[in-house]
């Protein structure tokens, strides 16, 4: 079983989409695969259609006293061998508790080593640096971070680098990092020179090549109700197959290396 944190403390950079998507191409070629949803927002939740209201068991039973299993908390998606675990808003409320229960940064490990079942496990983070991304990178094989390819978008990628680091530091295991450029725009002169910047900067971390944007995934958000898990489309979907080959190459180079 191999464990993904899917993170970076900025928005929009396109993590829910990337554990979509790998999560998707992974369970096409015969994996088994588990989306975890780690964000409050509940993007991916909602993606495979379940509703906020009422809130559906997922991720907040985990840290319950006791813990639910993961077994117990995940639903199967209409893809065949893909299933998720549900994120729920009121997860935003556990960063207050954090301070009173020392041993809550370990919920997700703890859950994993008890799970059988999946190849993969994909874990959403939300956009912050809290206790949800403390327990992914605890957790984590791999941390792999979506990175938009504009200028700004380096301060998050820095950022999130250094509590890679930190986690990677506190549990003295190696979390190595992956670095997928998204949003991708070869028409603009930023897009262009983001992706080489950040393949100079970033020399054997960050795949050498990039998640084009594509103007299909974010109209098919807008068509309501519509869930692109089930069919994300257009010119992105061939790229993160070549994006999870990358993955997968190196994965495979590190394990040779340890
Ligand atoms: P995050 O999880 O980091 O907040 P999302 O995956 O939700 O990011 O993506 C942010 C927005 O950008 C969403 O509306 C999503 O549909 C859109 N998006 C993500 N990837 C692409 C892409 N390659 N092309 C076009 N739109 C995209
Ligand atoms: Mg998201």
């Amino acid at each position: 079983m191999r464990v993904w944190a899917i993170a970076n403390q900025k928005g929009g950079v396109g993590k829910t989409t990337t554990t979509l998507a790998l999560g998707r191409i992974l369970a096409e070629r015969g994996l088994r695969v588990l989306l975890v949803d780690l964000d409050p927002h509940a993007s991916l939740t909602r993606a495979f259609g379940v509703a906020a209201e009422p809130p559906p068991a997922g991720v907040a039973e985990l840290f319950a006293a006791p813990p639910q299993s993961l077994a117990a908390l995940m639903r199967p998606s209409a893809v065949e061998g893909m299933d998720f675990v549900c994120a729920q808003t009121s997860l935003a409320t556990l960063e207050r508790r954090s301070v009173s229960q020392p041993g809550l940064g370990l919920a997700l490990s703890q859950a994993l080593s008890r799970h059988a079942g999946h190849d993969y496990i994909l874990l959403d983070c939300p956009p912050m640096l809290g206790l949800l991304v403390v327990n992914a990178l605890a957790a984590a094989d791999r941390l792999v971070i979506p990175t938009q390819c504009e200028p700004l978008a380096l301060h998050g990628l820095a950022g999130m680098r250094r509590t890679g680091a930190m986690i990677e530091r506190s549990r003295k295991r190696p979390l190595p990092t992956a670095i997928l450029p998204t949003l991708f725009d070869r028409r603009t002169r930023a897009g262009r020179d983001t992706l080489a910047l950040l393949g100079e900067e970033y020399r054997g971390e960050v795949w050498d090549d990039a998640i084009p944007i594509d103007t299909l995934i974010s109209n098919a958000e807008l068509v309501a109700g519509q869930s692109f898990a089930n069919g994300l489309p257009g010119r992105a979907l061939p790229a993160y197959g070549r994006a999870l080959d990358w993955l997968l190459d190196s994965e495979r180079a590190l394990e040779r290396a340890a």
